[in-house]
C-alpha cells in the first residue's frame, strides 16, 4: 500500500507485467511496419516510461520524439484539453506511431487528430499501453491496446495524482474509501460462535456468514452443493477447500455494500485464511481480527450432546461424530490462531459462562479494533 497526498493506493500491475506487455506490443508494431523506419510520438508526461522502455524493445530503427499534453486535473479526465508543447518536425510522408500510457475518455486522442489533420503524414497509428473501455467515449480506432483495465483511478509508471507517483516502476490502483469491519469468530465445534454472531451482528450492524449454516441450508433444499457436502458433513469432517471457498466468495458477493461481516466456521484450513486475505484484498479491505471462544473439550461434548437433542443435526447426535469434529478442528483448524496471531490479529476470550456474559468480552474486543 502506498500513499499519495490524501489517497490510499494498492498494488495493481506488476513492473514484470508491464514489461511482458511492452514487449508484445513493440513486437506486433515492428512487424506490421516492416521496414518502414516509423516515428514514435509519446504524449507528456505520462507517458515518459512507456516510450523509454518501449523504444529499447523496438527491434528495428526508429525516430522519437514527444508533444505534451494536459488533461488531467487530479482525479478526473476533463474535457479541456491543453496543448503546451505542439510538433516540432515536419512529419509528412512519415508513418506516426502514437505512443500513449492511458486512454480512458479518449479526449486526449480528438486532440491528437486535430494536431496530425494538416500533417499529411502517411499513417497515423495509436498505440496504447491502458486502456480503459468503460470510460471510452470516442469513436477513434486504437490500434494497438497493451492491457484493457477496469474503469478505476490508477498511478504509477509515468502516471500520477497530483504530481505524485509517476516515478513508480509498477501500477497502482486508488483503495475505496469504504471502510468495512471483518471478524473471523473462531473457536471450536459448540464453543457458541453461532449463539454469539447473532447478537454481534446486530450490536455492530454486520452481516454474519455460517459456512456451516449455508452447506445446511444447501442439504435442505437438496442442491448440487448440499448433496457434495452432506457426505463430509455427516461424517464430522471438513468439506474440500475449493468448494467451500468457492461458496464462501459468493456470500461475501451476494452482500456487496456491507458494512463488514462476521465470518464463523470460516475459515478453517490455512487455505481458506489466504483465500479470505485475497477475498477481504480485492474488496479493499481485511480481516480485522479473529476472535477466539476458548472452550475445553468435555465441555463442547457436553454441549453439543445436548444441542443435538432439539437442533436435528445429524452430526451433533452421535458423541463420536462430535469427538471427530473436535479432532479435525485440532488437526486442521486449531493452528490459524498462529495464522492471525502473526498478525497480531488474535484475540482469545473465554468462552465459559452465560451468554450476555460472553457476548460482553467479545464485544470488549471489537470496540478496541
Ligand atoms: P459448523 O456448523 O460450523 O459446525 O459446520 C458443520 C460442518 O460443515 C463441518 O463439520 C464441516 O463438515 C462443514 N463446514 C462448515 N464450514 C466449513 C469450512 N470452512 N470448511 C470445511 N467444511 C466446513
Amino acid at each position: 500500500m502506498i500513499k499519495l497526498h490524501d489517497l490510499e493506493f494498492k498494488p495493481f500491475i506488476e513492473q514484470s507485467a508491464i514489461e511482458a506487455c511492452i514487449e508484445r506490443m513493440a513486437h506486433e508494431i515492428s512487424m506490421d511496419l516492416s521496414d518502414e523506419v516509423p516515428v514514435f510520438i509519446g504524449i507528456l508526461n505520462g507517458s515518459f516510461m512507456f516510450v523509454s522502455d518501449f523504444v529499447k524493445k523496438y527491434p528495428k530503427p526508429c525516430e522519437v520524439t514527444f508533444i505534451k499534453l494536459a488533461s488531467y486535473e487530479g482525479l478526473k479526465s476533463t474535457e479541456d484539453i491543453h496543448r503546451l508543447i505542439g510538433l516540432t518536425q515536419d512529419l509528412s510522408g512519415r508513418t506516426v506511431v502514437i505512443l500513449e500510457d492511458i486512454i480512458d475518455s479518449g479526449n486526449t486522442l480528438g486532440e491528437v487528430y486535430r494536431i496530425f489533420k494538416n500533417e499529411n503524414v502517411k499513417a497515423l497509428k495509436i498505440a496504447t499501453l491502458f486502456f480503459k473501455p468503460e470510460a471510452y467515449k470516442k469513436d477513434y480506432k486504437l490500434h494497438y491496446v497493451g492491457m484493457e483495465i477496469p474503469n478505476k483511478f490508477i498511478v504509477g509508471y509515468g502516471l500520477d495524482y497530483d504530481g505524485l507517483g509517476r516515478d513508480l516502476p509498477e501500477i497502482y490502483q486508488l483503495k475505496s474509501t469504504q471502510h468495512m469491519t471483518n471478524i473471523v469468530l473462531f473457536g471450536p465445534p459448540g464453543a457458541g460462535k453461532g449463539t454469539q454472531a447473532n447478537y454481534l451482528k446486530e450490536k455492530y450492524n454486520l452481516v454474519h456468514i455460517s459456512t456451516g449454516d449455508v452447506f445446511r441450508f444447501n442439504i435442505k433444499n437438496e442442491t448440487a452443493l448440499g448433496m457434495l457436502a452432506k457426505s463430509y458433513m455427516d461424517k464430522g469432517e471438513l468439506v474440500p477447500d475449493q468448494v467451500t471457498i468457492d461458496m464462501l466468495n459468493a456470500e461475501v458477493e451476494k452482500n456487496a455494500g456491507a458494512n463488514g461481516f462476521i465470518f464463523d466456521g470460516f475459515p478453517r484450513t490455512n487455505a481458506q485464511a489466504e483465500a479470505l486475505d485475497n477475498l477481504m484484498n480485492e474488496k479493499d479491505s481485511q480481516i480485522d481480527a479473529m476472535i477466539a471462544l476458548e472452550v475445553n473439550d468435555e465441555i463442547l461434548v457436553k454441549r453439543l450432546l445436548e444441542r443435538g437433542k432439539t437442533s436435528g443435526r445429524k452430526d451433533d447426535a452421535d458423541e463420536s461424530i462430535i469427538r471427530n469434529r473436535i479432532t479435525e478442528y485440532y488437526k486442521k483448524t486449531a493452528v490459524l490462531k498462529e495464522y492471525y496471531a502473526a498478525q497480531n490479529k488474535y484475540y482469545g476470550v473465554d468462552g465459559v459462562g452465560n451468554i450476555d456474559e460472553i457476548t460482553e468480552r467479545l464485544s470488549k474486543e471489537i470496540d478496541k479494533l
